[in-house]
């Protein structure tokens, strides 16, 4: 394994294993006897830069997470096809009873940027029909801090979609919050619905 990324990635595992079970192997242990029961399922994108569990300092077993271009939600469609992203919403809602869904967009997102400007060369196969899931509520916007909140916006109502999503939000059991963390200005912002706009959720 002389490859130097993956060098770097053994050494982090590395530290990872005398933390969790060495050092501290209680919790992990615990983890690994009872299951996950996470509250929290996120949506993030799969950039580089925005790896939740990092952003929000969460241990393991804090965060549910499905990572795709864009954090997308995309519209409940059970046709019976390769849904990714619902299938983790799916497994999140109905069996691990997750309380809160979380869709954290972010700033700078290449993703986002696609679905107005569109798809980067060659990437038409996948690319491009994913991206074009907010392409509409992207159309119109010059802003890419606006388009961002817009895609967020519009996971959030596709969410709302998914009826037993919704059927759990009504009966109290489930809420759902689109975030989005902006690079530049280390900062985290919340869609605010009851005021129609985002604000600083860690002033
Ligand atoms: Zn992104």
């Amino acid at each position: 394994m002389d490859d130097p990324a993956l060098r770097r990635l053994l050494a982090g595992f590395r530290a990872f294993r005398a933390r969790h079970y060495e050092r501290q192997p209680e919790p992990w242990m615990r983890l690994v006897r009872e299951g996950q029961r996470p509250e929290v399922l996120v949506v993030a994108c799969s950039d580089s830069r925005v790896d939740p569990a990092l952003l929000l300092g969460a241990e393991p077993g804090e965060l549910f997470v499905v990572r795709n271009v864009a954090a997308l939600v995309p519209p409940y469609a059970p046709d019976g096809a390769e849904h990714g992203t619902a299938a983790a919403i799916e497994f999140a809602v109905k069996v691990l009873g997750v309380r809160h869904v979380l869709v954290l967009g972010h700033g700078g997102c290449a993703g986002v940027a696609a679905a107005r400007a569109g798809t980067p060369a060659g990437c038409e196969e996948f690319l491009g029909p994913w991206t074009r899931t907010v392409a509409d509520a992207v159309s119109g916007l010059d802003e890419p801090a606006e388009m961002e909140r817009a895609a967020v916006r519009r996971s959030l109502e596709n969410l709302r979609g998914y009826p037993w999503l919704a059927e759990a939000e009504r009966a109290g059991l489930l809420a759902v919050h689109g975030w989005r963390f902006d690079l530049e200005r280390g900062r985290i912002e919340g869609y605010d619905e009851a005021a129609g706009r985002f604000r600083d959720l860690a002033p």
